[in-house]
C-alpha cells in the first residue's frame, strides 16, 4: 500500500468560485504554501476544492443512513481530483464556543489527568481534611483489635444514611432474621414489633452486628463478626463503645476513618466538571453563576424611570410593569418623574428585588378596583437564573447579565469531593489554573517523586500529557492554562491548539490544511510553529498552508501562487514550484520575496496633534496595573508576544470605554483607574473581519449606501416618473417591485427533511430579484438587477458621473476590492474583504477628521500587496486627522507606523507591562522586549 502510495494530488480542472479550470498537482508528505492576493482563489483551491472533495468522499464511506441524515455534500467543481488521502482542515473559526470547552478539554489533556488523578491521587476527607483510607476485613480486624482493645465494644453495620422514611417493613425484616437491636439517629434501640420512624425525617439507622472485647485471645470470633458488619453493611461498618462518642469507621471504600464520610471509588468521570459525578452542584460545572447587573440595567440614573431609564423597560407606557412600579412610588413616596439616583435606596430594592408583602393597586390597565399583587423585583422577572446552560437562553435577560464566580466551588467548576483527591499536594483545579510552563514543571517534578504503584499507573497518562504540552509550548501558547474557557480564545490561538492536538494525536498519512496558522503569533515564536508544521510533514503527512508570512513562504518545500489579481482577475496559478524557484519568476508572491517589489518604511514619523487619551491603572487579565498614552493624530502600532495583553488592553479596556463614552454600550471594560482625554475625539469605530451582514441580501452595495442612491437615480429616470414609480419599487427588500415568488432573494430556499437547505434559482424571476416591470425600467441602458451584477471596477466609470456614487465606489475600488460585485451576497465575502469594504465605507464618510479607529490584525488574509494598500487606506485616515490604532506583527505594518507601544516582556503572567514606547527607530534603538530586534533587522536591513 505505502510502496505505490501516490506521489502527488492531482486536480484538474477546478472551477470553483473563480478558479480558471485550474490544473494543479501538490506533491504528498511536503509542506505547501498556496499564497496570492486576497481574493485570489486560495481557499476556494484549498478549502472549497480539495477539503470538500475529502469530506464529501469520506462521507461517501458512512452507512446509507448516516450519509441520508447527514447529507453528502454536493461535488466540487472540478474534472478530477486524484491521490487524496483523510482530509484535516484546521480552520481558525471557534465553532460554538461551548462554555462547557476549556483548553484542557480540546486539548484532551485535562482528559489525561482526570485518568491520572482517579489511578494516582490521593484522597483527603472533605470534613477532616485527613487521608482517607481503604481497609480490607483483614486490615480492619486488626485496627479493631488495637483501637478497642480490652474495652466493650458493638460493632455496627450501617444500612441507612440520611434518608427519610419509617422504615417498619425493615425493622420487620429484621426482627425476622434475629436482630434485635439496632442504632437509630445515633440512639442504640430494641427492635421491637411496630417500631417505625417519623416518615418525614431523614434518618440514620446502623445493624447492631454484634457485641466483644477485642483481645487476642478472641481474634476468630472479631474475625466473622467483622465479616458479617462489612457484608450486612456492604463494604462498610462501624464500632464504638456503647454509651460513648467513638464511633469509628471501617470501610472497603475509601473512607474518612473520623467522620466516616466516604467517597467513591474514582473514575476518570469523578473528575469531570460535564459529569454529575464531578460537576460542582451548585453550577453544575460551569464555574459561575449569571446575575442581573443593575449597572447595565440603569445605564445612566440621571434619567428617570418614567423617561426609560431602566433600559429593558423602556419608556412610561401603561402596562402592568409600570403600575406596580407607581404602586412601589406612592409606597416609598417618591416620583416615576424623579431622577433615578434620587429615588431613595428601600425603594430601589424593592423594584430590584421585589417587594415581601403584596403591593395595592388600583390602577390596572383596563381594570377597575383594588388588587393586591406581589412583585418579583425586575432582576428575577427579567432573569431568573436556572443554574444550567438553558439559562442564557431566556429572553433578553441576557444583555443585562454579568457572570459571578461560583461561590461553592470558587470557579473551579468541581464539587468537593473532587477538589479533595491531590497528586503531588496539589488537586485537579489548581493543577488547571497553572499555566502550561508551570504545569509542565509541577507534573515533571512530582513524577520525579513518585515510586512504587503510583509511578507504573501514572506513567502511560502523564505520557499523554508531556507530548501534548511540549506541542503547546511550541507553537508559543505556554502562557495558556487548562481552565481557560475555549470561547474567550482568539482564531489564532484556538487555531493553533487544534494543530497542537493534532500533532500530539500522531496520525500519519493524512492530508491537513490550514488556514493562516501564523495569525496572532509574534516573529519569535513563528519559528517554532513552522517547525511543528515541518514534524507533521515528516510524520508522512501532507501540509497545506494558505499563507502570507514570508518565513513561513520560505520554509515551504513547494508554493503555489494564485492570481494574478483577485475576483474573477484571479484564479490562475501564477507560479509553482519551491521558493527559491518561484522567486526568480515574476508572479506578484515572487516579485516581494526577492525585494523587486517592497512596502516602503516612511521617510518621518507624524508628530500627532499633541493631544492624548491617557488610561491609567489597568489591571485586567494579566495587565500590570499599567498606564498607556495613545497619542491622537497618528499611526499607532500595539505590539507584544502572542498572550502578552494586546487584547486585553486594546481590546478589551480601551475600546468599551470608549463605546460605553459614545454608544452607551452594554460591554464592561476590564478593571482601569481612570481615563483622561476622551474629550479629544468625537467617536471610536472598530473596523473588524466579521460579516457586513448576517443574510445574503446584505452586499456592499448596500452597506455602503451606494444601493440606497442607486435606487434614488433609478427613481429619476423619466421611464419611473412616468410610471410613478420611487425609489422603494427599486428596493429587493420590500414589496412592490420585487419579485414575490423569491421575495427579492433571486433564489428559492427548498427545506429538506434531515438535509441541509437547498438554494434553487427561483423559477419566477430567473434570479433576477424583480418583477418584470421594474426591470424595465433603465439607467444607460442597465436595469437594477443588471447593476446589482457589475463589479466595482466596471461600475466606476458607469457612475462617474453621479458624485455621490463614485465616491463610494472609488474608495472601493482604492482597498483592493475593485473585483468584487456590487450585489455580491455579504455571505460569501471574506475577513479580508469584509474588513476592507466596511474601510471604504469609512473612508467615503465625510467624517469631522476626529474619529479613532481599531484594527485587531488587519493584515489577517492579506498578501504583501494587500497590506501595502491597506496601509494606504489607514494613512488616508490618519492624514485627514484621525487617529489609527492596530494590533500587529506583521513587521511590514509596524515599521510604517508612527508610533508603537510594545507590550510584554512574555506572554500570560509574564506579561502585562509596556516595555517600551515611541517610533519604530527608537524602539529598534532602544533594543528592549522581543519586538526590537526583529524591527531592527526590517529597518536596516
Ligand atoms: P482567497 O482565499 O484567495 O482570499 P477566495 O478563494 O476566498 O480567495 O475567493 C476567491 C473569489 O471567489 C473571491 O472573489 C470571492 O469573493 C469569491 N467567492 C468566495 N466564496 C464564494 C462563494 N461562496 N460564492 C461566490 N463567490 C465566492
Ligand atoms: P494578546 O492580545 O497580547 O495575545 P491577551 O490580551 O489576549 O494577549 O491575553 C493576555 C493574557 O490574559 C493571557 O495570559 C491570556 O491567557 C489572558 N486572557 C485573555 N483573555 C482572557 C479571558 N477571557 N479569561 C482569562 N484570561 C484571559
Ligand atoms: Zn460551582
Ligand atoms: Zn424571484
Amino acid at each position: 500500500m505505502h510502496s505505490d502510495k501516490e506521489k502527488e494530488i492531482r486536480i484538474r480542472g477546478a472551477r470553483v468560485h473563480n478558479l480558471k479550470n485550474i490544473n494543479v498537482d501538490i506533491p504528498r508528505d511536503k509542506l505547501t504554501v498556496i499564497t496570492g492576493l486576497s481574493g485570489s482563489g486560495k481557499s476556494s483551491l484549498a478549502f472549497d476544492t480539495i477539503y470538500a472533495e475529502g469530506q464529501r468522499r469520506y462521507m461517501e464511506t458512512m452507512s446509507p443512513y448516516v450519509r441520508h441524515i447527514l447529507g453528502i455534500p454536493e461535488r466540487p467543481d472540478a474534472d478530477s481530483i486524484d491521490g487524496l488521502s483523510p482530509v484535516i482542515s484546521i480552520a481558525q473559526k471557534t465553532v460554538g464556543a461551548n462554555p462547557r470547552s476549556t483548553v484542557g478539554t480540546i486539548t484532551e489533556i485535562y482528559d489525561f489527568l482526570r485518568v491520572l488523578y482517579a489511578r494516582a491521587a490521593t484522597a483527603y476527607s472533605r470534613i477532616t481534611g485527613e487521608k482517607m483510607i481503604k481497609y480490607n476485613d483483614a486490615q480492619i480486624t486488626d485496627l479493631l483489635a488495637e483501637n478497642f482493645r480490652d474495652r466493650k465494644t458493638i460493632l455496627l453495620a450501617p444500612l441507612v444514611k440520611g434518608r427519610k422514611g419509617h422504615y417498619k417493613e425493615l425493622f420487620e425484616q429484621l426482627a425476622k432474621k434475629g436482630f434485635t437491636e439496632t442504632r437509630i439517629d445515633g440512639i442504640v434501640t430494641a427492635i421491637k414489633p411496630d417500631l417505625k420512624l417519623d416518615r418525614y425525617k431523614n434518618h440514620f439507622i446502623e445493624l447492631l452486628v454484634g457485641k466483644i472485647i477485642p483481645s487476642p485471645e478472641n481474634r476468630d470470633s472479631l474475625r466473622s463478626s467483622v465479616a458479617l458488619a462489612m457484608m450486612l453493611g456492604k463494604g462498610e461498618m462501624m464500632a464504638m463503645e456503647p454509651e460513648k462518642d467513638n464511633v469509628r469507621h471501617y470501610s472497603r471504600k475509601l473512607m474518612c476513618p473520623t467522620s466516616g464520610v466516604s467517597y467513591a471509588e474514582p473514575a476518570p468521570h469523578s473528575f469531570s466538571f460535564n459529569s454529575p459525578r464531578g460537576a460542582c452542584p451548585r453550577c453544575n460545572g460551569l464555574g459561575s453563576i449569571p446575575e442581573i447587573d443593575p449597572e447595565k440595567l440603569i445605564p445612566d440614573s440621571n434619567v428617570s424611570i418614567k423617561k426609560g431609564g431602566i433600559l429593558p423597560l423602556g419608556a412610561y407606557k401603561n402596562n402592568i410593569v409600570f403600575a406596580k412600579l407607581e404602586a412601589i412610588a406612592r409606597k416609598y413616596d417618591f416620583s416615576l418623574d424623579d431622577k433615578i439616583r434620587d429615588i431613595p435606596d428601600d425603594a430601589m430594592s424593592a423594584i430590584l428585588y421585589g417587594t415581601e408583602e403584596p403591593l395595592k393597586i388600583d390602577n390596572l390597565p383596563g381594570l377597575s378596583g383594588t388588587y393586591a399583587l406581589s412583585f418579583d423585583g425586575l432582576m428575577n422577572i427579567l432573569y431568573a437564573p436556572k443554574n444550567n446552560d438553558e439559562a442564557d437562553e431566556r429572553g433578553g435577560g441576557e444583555r443585562y447579565v454579568k457572570y459571578i464566580t461560583c461561590s461553592e466551588c470558587n470557579g473551579t467548576r468541581l464539587n468537593k469531593e473532587a477538589l479533595h483527591f491531590r497528586f503531588g499536594e496539589k488537586n485537579i483545579a489548581e493543577l488547571s489554573t497553572m499555566n502550561l510552563d508551570e504545569l509542565y514543571g509541577f507534573l515533571s517534578a512530582t513524577a520525579d517523586t513518585t515510586d512504587g504503584k503510583t509511578r507504573i499507573v501514572a506513567e502511560a497518562p502523564l505520557k499523554e500529557i508531556f507530548g501534548r504540552l511540549t506541542f503547546l509550548r511550541d507553537v508559543g501558547l505556554n502562557y495558556l492554562s487548562l481552565d481557560r474557557p475555549a470561547g474567550t480564545l482568539s482564531g489564532g490561538e484556538a487555531q493553533r491548539i487544534r494543530l497542537a492536538t493534532q500533532i500530539g494525536s500522531q496520525l500519519v498519512n493524512v492530508l491537513y490544511i490550514l488556514d493562516e496558522p501564523s495569525i496572532g503569533l509574534h516573529q519569535r515564536d513563528n519559528i517554532k510553529l513552522i517547525d511543528s508544521l515541518k514534524r507533521l510533514r515528516d510524520a508522512e503527512n501532507t501540509v497545506i498552508v494558505v499563507e502570507h508570512d514570508e518565513d513561513m513562504i520560505r520554509s515551504a518545500d513547494f508554493v503555489l501562487d494564485i492570481g494574478p489579481l483577485a475576483g474573477e482577475r484571479g484564479g490562475e496559478v501564477t507560479a509553482q514550484g519551491s521558493p527559491d524557484e518561484i522567486a526568480k519568476g515574476d508572479s506578484l508572491t515572487a516579485l516581494y520575496l526577492d525585494g523587486r517589489k517592497s512596502i516602503e518604511t516612511p521617510p518621518q514619523r507624524r508628530k500627532g496633534n499633541g493631544k492624548q487619551i491617557t488610561l491609567e491603572g489597568a489591571t485586567g487579565n494579566n495587565l500590570k496595573n499599567l498606564t498607556a498614552t495613545f497619542p491622537l493624530g497618528i499611526f499607532i502600532c500595539v505590539t507584544g508576544v502572542s498572550g502578552s495583553g494586546k487584547s486585553s488592553l486594546v481590546n478589551e479596556t480601551l475600546h468599551p470605554i470608549l463605546s460605553r463614552h459614545f454608544y452607551r454600550s452594554l460591554k464592561d471594560a476590564l478593571p482601569y483607574k481612570s481615563v483622561k482625554g476622551i474629550e479629544h475625539i468625537d467617536k471610536v469605530v472598530e473596523v473588524d473581519q466579521s460579516p457586513i451582514g448576517r443574510s445574503p441580501r446584505s452586499n456592499p452595495a448596500t452597506y455602503t449606501n451606494v444601493f440606497t442612491l442607486v435606487r434614488k437615480l433609478f427613481e429619476s429616470v423619466p421611464e419611473a416618473k412616468t410610471r410613478g414609480y420611487s425609489a422603494g419599487r427599486f428596493s429587493f427588500n420590500v414589496k412592490g417591485g420585487r419579485c414575490e415568488e423569491c421575495r427579492g432573494a433571486g433564489v428559492k430556499v427548498v427545506e429538506m427533511n434531515f438535509l441541509p437547505d437547498v438554494h434553487v434559482m427561483c423559477p419566477s424571476c430567473g434570479g433576477k430579484r424583480y418583477n418584470r416591470q421594474t426591470l424595465e425600467v433603465k439607467y444607460k441602458n442597465k436595469n437594477i438587477c443588471e447593476v446589482l451584477d457589475m463589479t466595482v471596477e466596471e461600475a466606476c466609470p458607469f457612475f462617474e458621473h453621479v458624485p455621490a456614487i463614485y465616491r463610494h465606489l472609488k474608495t472601493m475600488r482604492d482597498v483592493g476590492l475593485g473585483y468584487l460585485r456590487l450585489g455580491q451576497p455579504g455571505t460569501t465575502l471574506s475577513g479580508g474583504e469584509n474588513q476592507r469594504v466596511k474601510l471604504a465605507a469609512e473612508l467615503a464618510k465625510r467624517d469631522t477628521g476626529n474619529t479613532f479607529f481599531i484594527l485587531d490584525e488587519p493584515t489577517t488574509g492579506l498578501h504583501f500587496e494587500d497590506v501595502k494598500a491597506l496601509l494606504d487606506v489607514l494613512n488616508k485616515l490618519v492624514e485627514r486627522g484621525n487617529t489609527v490604532l492596530v494590533i500587529e506583527h506583521n513587521l511590514d505594518v509596524i515599521k510604517t507606523a508612527d508610533h508603537v507601544i510594545d507590550l510584554g516582556p512574555e506572554g500570560g503572567t509574564g506579561g502585562g507591562e509596556i516595555i517600551c514606547t515611541g517610533t519604530p527607530e527608537e524602539i529598534a534603538a532602544g533594543n528592549k522586549g522581543f519586538t526590537a530586534p526583529f524591527l531592527h533587522r526590517k529597518l536596516v536591513g
